[in-house]
């Protein structure tokens, strides 16, 4: 077995568990990054660091925003479904935004550093109606196209 020893890999940071791969694959699939024969410390901090989400995000842009704050804190953080927001915008909603993990002892701190920022938005344990409404819109907004187009074609036919 080999492990995928990238602390910022996806299925690290989403899961808490290093990737595992077969004896013959030399690259992480989820980060590229090289393989290792032997399976490292699986916390990112230590054994009992909790991760807890602080803020959710829209975009990674944002979600890597809060996080370089924090850092400027001096605050360690990590990102999480930032990768299906990267390949699959559309469902980001779907699984509520892009995660910014803190651990829990630096939440009350993480929290203040991040408050007044104008990129955080609201959390999407409430998701604006803004967001959830586009997909509806869309489908109204294709409706509408294709009776306008049926219409044009019916008069065009009359016409001949
Ligand atoms: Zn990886």
């Amino acid at each position: 077995m080999r492990y995928c020893v990238n602390d910022e890999c996806g299925h690290f940071v989403g899961t808490g568990n290093r990737a595992e791969f077969l004896d013959h694959v030399d690259q992480c699939s989820d980060c590229g990054a090289a393989l290792v024969a032997q399976q490292p410390p699986v916390s990112p901090v230590d054994a009992d660091a909790a991760l807890v989400a602080l803020e959710s995000f829209r975009t990674v842009h944002d979600a890597a925003l809060a996080r370089s704050r924090l850092e400027a804190g001096g605050i360690q953080s990590w990102l999480k479904d930032e990768h299906i927001n990267n390949v699959l915008p559309w469902l980001t909603t779907a699984v509520g935004g892009v995660k910014l993990l803190v651990d829990e002892r630096d939440l009350i701190e993480a929290r203040n550093a991040l408050r007044g920022d104008a990129t955080a938005i609201a959390s999407t344990s409430t998701p604006s109606p803004a967001n959830s409404l586009i997909p509806i819109e869309a489908f109204w907004l294709l409706l509408v196209l294709l009776g306008m187009i049926t219409v044009t074609i019916l008069l065009f036919m009359r016409a001949c």
